[in-house]
């Protein structure tokens, strides 16, 4: 039995990240279905959730190498950028107490100035405009 599971698998592509990702959302998706009343609704996640794994198992199974390799290239990329946006939204947070975070008028590039100062003019450090705060 294991020696054909084996020749099964062979030259298939397996197990990767965006794999991974779609049987954790499948599961995350059964469990909000559990609590919806509309039975509508309900089964629409329902096929949502077992298309999810049929989409994961297709991967799995998948004989065309590059194809799901460049899928999970762009999942991992997109993971990144998530990761990315968090990190950065979860620094602003802790910066708010002590700092304020601007935004350049005419580039919209960021700008943390130290809070309590009164009212300063700031000079954006990527264009040089020149705008007028309250810290
Ligand atoms: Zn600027």
């Amino acid at each position: 039995m294991r020696e054909r599971i084996a020749r099964f698998m062979q030259g298939r592509y397996g197990i990767d990240q965006f794999t991974n990702f779609l049987v954790f959302s499948a599961l995350i998706i059964l469990v909000i279905e559990m609590f919806i009343k509309v039975p509508g609704i309900r089964f629409l996640f329902n096929v949502l959730s077992v298309a999810t794994i049929f989409y994961a198992y297709f991967r799995m199974l998948s004989r065309n190498h590059n194809k799901r390799f460049s899928e999970n290239e762009k999942y991992m990329k997109y993971r990144n950028n998530v990761k990315f946006f968090i990190a950065r939204e979860r620094s602003h947070m802790q910066q708010r107490k002590t700092h304020h975070i601007y935004k350049c008028p005419q580039c919209r590039q960021s700008i943390r100035v130290p809070k309590g100062k009164g009212r300063i003019a700031i000079t954006c450090p990527k264009c040089h405009k020149e705008f007028i705060k309250r810290s």
